[in-house]
């Protein structure tokens, strides 16, 4: 299938993120089993999200705030008049209500924009964001194959942001950058954990083709299934060019939802989608409506952090630092946060981010991958700088400091701690890298001898030979310069 160039591509996208909150939407059920404890089924359920007659729900505020902070970092209007929520109505065995508690007619965010980079095509495009409400999980359904499905309420009543986009994306790459972009920001505000890979945030890609030139928009379908973002971007794509196909051999699509199948490559048909979902949306009875008040917008809007953007902006403007570390740093918050901590301990810019991203990530990520938390490493910002700047005052030879750093990881030392245990201080007086150098020379006078009558092949011989003795620890630097100079007297 090629892609025609005869058709331009529409997205919007919707996203569900699960909101980074301790308990439950309208209950004080933990959100997640306590730290180091398997999540059993039905461990953290009570009557309210199992849904049992006469329970009555209470808004969690601290979901309604980070709603509204996403809102805010989303440029969109925060509803200060009441807003409602709303049953939406449908049977599914997940459901324990048989209704969703979700908003409707007035969402509490709307009207945003959010400018997105999209590096694949070297531009940035800005997407309208449409709505970002509120509402709860569902029950997560297990199908047996045994002729019966498991249900477990854990996740039930778990609070839920749904963010959706103006029809604005205009092709997979955009879409993907979305998707990366939102989920950056929402790690950043706290707002969600962001994870495709878990489920606490889920994509929909909406997809429809149109001839160039024309407005009115063609036959949607609604992508679903999609659990990375590389998932997202390979499924628009296969769509767009299975649309643009059908469309050219003169088909009518349908309007349907399809699911995408990761290893076969392929979207298919899940079900043909009615003409309107009829939900019957009426005002929950038992919740009495959401009055944001000004200032508690107000002040939230303060609390908002810098945001990704604007902290790669000031990394390449304020700080000189090369895009592409602006983004490796900014990608991770924690990992943007120690940088600036590091900087902010006297080090230079370029030399701090060199660390943070190279050795300082690698160790990182290598423990990360045995199961070690990143907060469990005991370097604080403050050890790090300490370092580097034992380096560039030349106290630690580059090649020793990579060898602190991996102690510091494994043991939890200091920096100098370990620097004093391994006995790893530089050799940096001329005076005694000079007795060094008058040892070796005596040592091996046939080369000096050799070198002297222009066989300089040899100055790297005797460089050697010095380190050596010094067990590597000897500034290479000042070796080079001493052995020269002595060499040549
Ligand atoms: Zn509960």
């Amino acid at each position: 299938m090629a892609v025609s160039t005869r058709y331009e591509t529409i997205i919007g996208i919707e996203v569900h993120a699960q909101l980074r909150t301790e308990s439950k939407m309208f209950c004080s059920c933990a959100t997640a089993p306590p730290p180091g404890e398997k999540d059993e089924p039905n461990t953290r359920t009570c009557p309210v999200c199992m849904a049992l007659p006469g329970t009555l729900p209470v808004i969690n505020r601290k979901a309604v705030e980070l709603v509204m902070l996403t809102g805010l970092a989303l440029d969109c209007e925060i509803q200060t008049a009441a807003v409602r929520f709303e049953r939406k109505n449908y049977f599914y065995p997940d459901l324990p209500k048989g209704y969703q508690i979700s908003q409707y007619a007035l969402p509490l965010c709307a009207n945003g924009r959010l400018e997105v980079p999209v590096p694949a095509e070297e531009t940035s495009v800005s997407i309208g964001i449409t709505r970002a409400h509120l509402e709860e999980d569902t029950a997560r359904l297990q199908h047996g194959g045994r002729g019966y499905s498991l249900l477990d309420f854990n996740r039930a009543g778990v609070p839920l942001m749904e963010i959706v986009t103006e029809p604005d994306v205009r092709s997979p790459a955009q879409a993907r950058a979305y998707g990366e972009t939102l989920r950056d920001i929402l790690r950043y505000i706290g707002a969600s954990d962001g994870d495709m890979e878990t489920g606490s945030m889920r994509i929909e890609g909406n997809v429809s083709l149109r001839p160039i030139g024309t407005d009115a928009f063609g036959t949607k379908v609604e992508v679903k299934n999609l659990n990375s973002f590389r998932s997202l971007e390979r499924a628009m794509e296969f769509e767009v060019a299975r649309q643009a196909d059908a469309l050219e051999r003169g088909e009518r699509l349908v309007q349907e939802t399809r699911g995408w199948h990761e290893t076969e490559g392929r979207t298919m048909t899940q079900r043909a989608k009615e003409e309107a979902n009829d939900y019957r949306y009426f005002p929950e009875p038992d919740l009495p409506p959401l009055r944001p008040s000004e200032e508690w917008v107000a002040r939230l809007r303060a609390s908002l952090p810098e945001l990704p953007a604007a902290r790669r902006a000031r990394y390449v403007d304020g700080l000189s630092l090369s895009a592409y570390d602006a983004e490796v740093l900014t990608a991770d918050l924690a990992l943007a946060d120690y940088f600036d901590a590091v900087v902010a301990a006297g080090i230079a810019p370029k030399s701090a981010a060199n660390w943070v991203t190279g050795e300082f990530s690698r160790l990182l990520n290598q423990h990360a991958a045995e199961g070690l938390r990143s907060s469990a490493v005991g370097l604080r910002p403050a050890g790090l700088a300490e370092l580097i700047s034992g380096v560039e005052g030349g106290k630690v030879s580059a090649a020793n400091a990579k060898t602190v750093l991996a102690e510091v990881f494994a043991t939890g030392e200091s920096p100098k701690a370990v620097v004093d245990r391994l006995g790893l201080q530089q050799v940096g007086d001329a005076e005694s890298i000079g007795a060094e150098i008058e040892a070796v020379m005596a040592e091996f006078p046939s080369q000096v001898a050799e070198y002297r009558s222009g066989k300089p092949q040899l100055f790297g011989f005797l460089v050697g030979q010095v380190m050596k003795r010094t067990a590597g620890r000897a500034d290479a630097r000042l070796v080079n310069d001493e052995l020269r100079r002595r060499l040549e007297e």
